[in-house]
This record gives C-alpha cells, sequence and structure tokens, in this order.
C-alpha cells in the first residue's frame, strides 16, 4: 500500500496535495512518500525477523541521497553497481561494511576504491573479474571478501529485459561450472571466498522460481562446505515485484515465509538486495497535459514529461497507471496516447489508455514511479532532469533541484580551434 490518495476529488500525498506541489515545485517532477519508503523498508525487514540477515537496498532503483539517508537511517545498506553508486552511498552515510559491489564490469579503479573503503564484500560475477580482484588486492597488500555470484538458471517469468540468471544470460557463473569456481578461488591468496550469491531477475511475481533457485543455492552450499570452503554469507538478490496495475505479487512476509525455512537450512547471514519493492509505489512523477491532438485515428495526450524523464514506458512497455490529480466525478473517458515531447514514436508513457477525458492544463500522476524512474533519466533532447521532491506527513523537501541549461553544458568544452570560426 501507498500514501498517494483521493480527499475530495483531489489526489494527495500524504497530507499534500499534489495541485499545490505543482504549482510550487513546477512541473514535470517526481515526488516520494517518507511514510511509504519507511514502510515498505520496515515491512521486508520485519518479514525476515527470524534469520539473521541484512538489507542491501539495491540503489540502482533509487539512488538519490535523501532517499538513502533514509535507508541507512532505517539500517539498510546498499547493494551498489558502480563506484559512483558507492560515492553516493558513502555520502549519504551507509556504512562500508553494509555494502556489497555486484555487476560483471568492475574496473580496476572501481574495485581499488571498493577496497580502500573497506566494503562488506564483492559479489564476483566472472573469473577473469575474480582474477582482476586478487591483483588489485595483492597489489595494496590486502585480502578481499568476495562472493561468488551463482547462475543458477532458473527462469524468473518476467521481462526478458530482466531476467539475469537464465544460462544465457551474462551475469554470474553457470552453476555446473560453480564448484570447480569456489575452489579456485579459494586457492587465491588476495581474496577470501565467504560467500554464494544469486539474483535471477526483476519484477517476479510468483514465489515459485526464487523457491527453486534457493533449493540449487542451498545445495552448492552445502557442496562447499563438504570439500572445506565454509560460506559465511548468502545473499538471496532483490527481485520481488510490485503491483503496476494487475500483477498480484507475493508480499514479503509470503514471500519470507516461502523461503525461511532454505534460509535457515542454509545456516548462513542472509544478504538481500530488495529495489523495487521498497521505492517502486513509494513514488510518483507529476505531469501537466500541454496539448490534446485528435488525429481522426487517435487522440495524443501530450505532456510535459517524456522518455528522458521515465524511460521504462519506451524501454519495457511497462505500465504505469496515469491518474488525474483531479478529479471530476462521472467524468466521460476516452481513450489515449500519453506522448512526450521528445523527437521520437518511442516517447510515450501510455498507449491506448482510457483515461477520463483530460484537457491542456490538467494534472496527471505517474504512478509506481519510484524504482528506474529518476534513476534512469537522461538529458536526451536537452531537457533539464525534473526535481525530486519528499513529502513527509503535510510538509514537502526539495531533494533534487530541477537542472537548469547551465547544468546542460557543464563540462563542455569548445576547443580553441574552433573558437574563432563564428
Ligand atoms: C537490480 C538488482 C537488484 C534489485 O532488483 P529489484 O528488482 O529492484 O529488487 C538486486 N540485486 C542485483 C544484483 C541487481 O542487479
Amino acid at each position: 500500500m501507498h500514501d498517494f490518495h483521493y480527499h475530495n476529488d483531489a489526489l494527495f500525498c500524504e497530507d499534500v496535495p499534489l495541485e499545490r506541489l505543482a504549482k510550487e515545485q513546477g512541473t514535470p517532477c517526481y515526488l516520494y512518500s517518507h511514510a511509504t519508503l519507511t514502510r515498505h523498508f520496515q515491512a521486508f525487514d520485519q518479514a525476515f525477523a527470524s534469520v539473521p540477515h541484512l538489507i542491501a537496498f539495491a540503489m540502482k532503483a533509487n539512488s538519490n541521497l535523501a532517499i538513502l539517508r533514509l535507508m541507512a537511517s532505517l539500517g539498510s545498506g546498499a547493494d551498489i553497481v558502480s563506484g559512483g553508486e558507492l560515492f553516493r552511498a558513502l555520502q549519504a552515510g551507509i556504512p562500508a561494511n553494509k555494502i556489497v559491489f555486484a555487476g560483471v564490469g568492475k574496473s580496476p579503479e572501481e574495485i581499488a576504491y571498493a577496497l580502500d573503503s573497506d566494503i562488506l564484500l564483492f559479489n564476483v560475477e566472472s573469473a577473469a573479474e575474480l582474477q582482476a580482484i586478487n591483483d588489485v588486492a595483492r597489489g595494496k597488500g590486502a585480502r578481499a571478501r568476495v562472493a561468488l555470484r551463482v547462475n543458477p538458471d532458473i527462469d524468473p517469468m518476467t521481462h526478458p529485459y530482466i531476467t539475469t540468471g537464465l544460462k544465457k544470460s551474462k551475469f554470474g557463473i553457470g552453476a555446473d561450472r560453480a564448484l570447480e569456481e569456489f575452489t579456485k578461488a579459494a586457492a587465491l591468496p588476495n581474496v577470501e571466498v565467504i560467500g554464494v550469491h544469486a539474483h535471477i531477475g526483476s519484477q517476479l511475481t510468483q514465489v515459485s522460481p526464487f523457491v527453486d533457485s534457493l533449493k540449487k543455492v542451498v545445495g552448492l552450499i552445502e557442496t562447499l562446505k563438504e570439500q572445506g570452503i565454509p560460506i559465511r554469507y548468502l545473499n538471496i538478490g532483490g527481485g520481488l515485484g510490485i503491483t503496476y496495475s494487475d500483477e498480484t505479487p507475493p508480499h514479503p512476509t509470503e514471500y519470507a515465509d516461502a523461503i525461511t525455512p532454505l534460509l535457515e537450512a542454509a545456516q548462513c547471514e542472509i544478504i538481500m538486495e530488495p529495489g523495487r519493492v521498497i521505492t517502486g509505489n513509494a513514488g510518483v512523477m507529476l505531469t501537466r497535459v500541454l496539448y490534446i491532438k485528435e488525429t481522426g485515428t487517435k487522440n495524443f495526450a501530450i505532456v510535459d514529461a517524456a522518455m528522458n524523464d521515465l524511460l521504462r514506458p519506451s524501454l519495457y512497455e511497462a505500465h504505469h497507471d496515469i491518474l488525474p490529480v483531479r478529479q471530476v466525478p462521472n467524468a466521460s473517458t476516452a481513450v489515449f496516447d500519453v506522448v512526450g515531447p521528445v523527437c521520437e514514436s518511442g516517447d510515450f508513457l501510455a498507449q491506448n489508455r482510457t483515461l477520463p477525458v483530460v484537457k491542456a492544463g490538467d494534472l496527471l500522476a505517474v504512478m509506481s514511479a519510484g524504482a528506474y524512474g529518476f534513476a534512469m533519466a537522461s538529458n536526451y533532447n536537452s531537457r533539464p532532469r525534473t526535481s525530486e521532491i519528499m513529502v513527509k506527513g503535510g510538509e514537502s523537501f526539495v531533494i533534487r533541484e530541477r537542472e537548469t541549461f547551465e547544468d546542460l553544458v557543464r563540462g563542455e568544452r569548445i576547443p580553441a580551434f574552433l573558437e574563432a570560426k563564428v
């Protein structure tokens, strides 16, 4: 559940009407509910109260410093995938000993930065990367703590772009090779193998793929123990889905109930990396209708937000509910394509969507935009990125300023040989 609701036909975030936020902050902008973020984190945390665990929030879902600080205050660590995310996590006050580092292409500089920061562990995705980590650690006279990411070859039955645990995927080490790689890793002098990691995909709406994956992983942990490679951490990744339209994903407690017996059997400290399930439904993108364009075959609602602000519909044909900020009782409906100003036919927020009839000037809330929303925003078409606002009770706080035109060209240079040419 989230804290965006109607009151006297006006859409609110907690106690703040979105109309007021649009007036004060302009559009488009992202809005996050402090109460929803907090409740989602705590629900997840409490679901696993019976096993020793660390939640490492998957910050690629939403990496705003204020959101990360809130997560840190609730006890969260971070799952990072780049040096830039490590910098953000540390800036936000997430303790280094709660940070885990995944990703198939860690550079030597990123590995060195993470070692210097003394993060909890690296989630290693290939034999070549393991060697690179060993080499960087040797240069520092250090020992890197690592978990090997195994690829259990389980179909999570989600969108192919967010499926990560199949044999053909670029992620992790194949289950058939895992024992061999763990044995090799255990022999390397500058790494310490302390964990097993598996993350099979995102937006999962059933528990069975998680269970199937964990069965394989727990079996591996038992074999490793027999081989004299004790495993201290079992990292189960993230991936629990949310309701965008009519999906019925398991509640965190259902997820926990289904997998806790397996977690207990593993006799490890558990790391989990939820992203979407924490922030997805805690955020919306607020946008204003600029024009209505009727072409005879279609009605377009042209809004001031675009694919550069929210990429998911264009990238995955993802569905986001779109709600009017001012409800009109018994309004008639029509079918719209909700599109942005970007010069691409793929620039849409919704296609063939039945909406209450909207007109220029109306405000719309694009729901479920708190994960992989602003985090994927770009400056395409030289559009400044939006502001981000956190709402807490009756108050609102700008947690990221809207970019300016000057921000767009910062860092760009015209070489001297071109300067005289105009
Ligand atoms: C993306 C990712 C996550 C988070 O996935 P969600 O679906 O947002 O929960 C967790 N772990 C790893 C390794 C990831 O790549």
